[in-house]
């Protein structure tokens, strides 16, 4: 059976009524028929029937024994830095996500954590990096906002023979293009506010752990800390679940195109995307992945924060807006956005450009996403102060 089939037939049908679509439980305690019996729920913080219907989709998804969902996809990685304890080290892919990175360093530091950051698309990185504190290797891949790639076995493999464990952050590929765990990872963590969700109508954050004993532990601290998913968000996942794989297609098809357009663009400087030949991992990519996902970044060959500014601000399809991983398409300028807040050497220096624009790109026509950043471009060099290209070189109704 296909992965999509799969899916769909692993979405329960209620066993009471019928429905189809499943039940929204929204209830805090559950009556028992005497003290400590009941129907496998006795409150719902601790389990709920529609949570933990979400958790046993994902946990199928992505081959996992058990799965833990909560508030956010934060909530969903500090459950499991609550493995480690005081003087336990962490090595974290450089470019992690931003919220990672606080919580990392701002909180769990505080508590004798140590973190280590290293450009985990050579495997080497890690391995010379390992101690005998080292108990926890995080990788994203991709990463944002610039697409690199870390080989997932070949660290997973590194990992094993120090005793440690992996946990790789699938946000960006979905378990529709990636499951970390057949590729020997221990544990998986999602911000399903983006690609399991879907529509930008949900925070949402799901753990998926290999092992079951592991797994009980991370269902320890779902409980003991209590950051747990709602009733109503648990659905409303769910629900964008269900058209994952149909959604993932055209986010790929789509994003590959607009790759390919703007890596042919004349004011364009580098174009990050794993489905790109000319990307420096692409082989692991094309390896590792069943697609390579709907997020594109770019740089102008005019690295102006200005420039960029402009461009963000004048397309119309795309929206300027944080977050990605829905249908509908956004643009943001991570250098005055999500970055804005690490020093610029710092951010240039993890390839953070100032230039640098992130799309993610959603299921609209490509035809009119492309056109809509061509008239950006056109726009821009006819009518602001920054020109994108030399003036002198631009001919009636070319990119510039
Ligand atoms: C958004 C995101 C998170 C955090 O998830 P929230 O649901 O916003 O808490 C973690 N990792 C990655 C890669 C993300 O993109």
């Amino acid at each position: 059976m296909s992965n999509a089939t799969q899916l769909l037939q692993s979405i329960p049908i209620d066993p009471l009524t019928g429905a189809i679509s499943v039940p929204i439980y929204q209830t805090s305690t559950f009556v028992q028929e005497a003290p400590g019996v009941n129907k496998g729920y006795d409150y719902s913080r601790t389990n709920n029937p529609t949570r933990a219907t979400l958790e046993k989709i994902v946990a199928e998804l992505e081959n996992g024994s058990v799965g833990a969902a909560f508030a956010s996809g934060l909530a969903a990685i500090d459950a499991v830095v609550k493995l480690l304890k005081s003087g336990d080290e962490i090595i974290a892919v450089d470019d992690i996500y931003g919220g990672a990175y606080r919580l990392f360093t701002q909180v769990y530091e505080q508590y004798g954590i140590t973190i280590k950051f290293v450009d985990a698309s050579d495997p080497i990185n890690i391995f010379n990096a390992i101690s005998e504190k080292t108990k926890l290797i995080w990788i994203e891949t991709p990463t944002n906002p610039t697409l690199k790639i870390a080989d997932i076995e070949a660290i997973a493999k590194i990992a094993k023979a120090n005793g440690c464990l992996v946990c790789v952050d699938n946000t960006f590929a979905s378990p529709a293009l990636q499951q970390p765990l057949n590729l020997g990872a221990d544990i998986v963590v999602h911000s399903a506010t983006k690609y399991l969700g879907g529509h930008s109508d949900v925070i949402a954050g799901i753990v998926v752990i290999k092992d079951a004993t592991l797994g009980a532990r991370i269902k320890f601290f779902q409980n003991a800390c209590g950051a747990v998913l709602a009733p109503l968000d648990s659905w409303l996942t769910i629900r964008g679940i269900e058209t994952l794989f149909l959604r993932i297609k055209q986010h790929n098809a789509n994003a590959q195109a607009i790759a390919e357009y703007l890596e042919n663009h004349p004011a364009v400087d580098k174009v990050f995307y794993p489905g790109l030949k000319s990307h420096p991992n692409y082989a692991v990519a094309k390896k590792q992945q069943k697609g390579f996902g709907g997020v594109v970044s770019f740089s102008l060959k005019q690295d102006e924060l200005k420039l960029a500014e402009a461009f963000v601000s004048n397309t119309e399809i795309f929206k300027l807006a944080e977050s990605l991983g829905g249908v509908k398409s956004l643009i943001s300028h991570p250098a005055n956005m999500t970055h804005k807040s690490i020093p610029a050497g710092k951010r240039r220096a993890a390839g953070v450009s100032d230039s640098l624009i992130r799309l993610s790109v959603g299921i609209e026509e490509v035809k009119d996403l492309i056109n809509d950043l061509e008239q950006t471009f056109k726009k821009l060099n006819k009518h602001s102060a920054v020109q994108v290209c030399d003036a002198t070189k631009v001919e009636e109704n070319s990119f510039c």
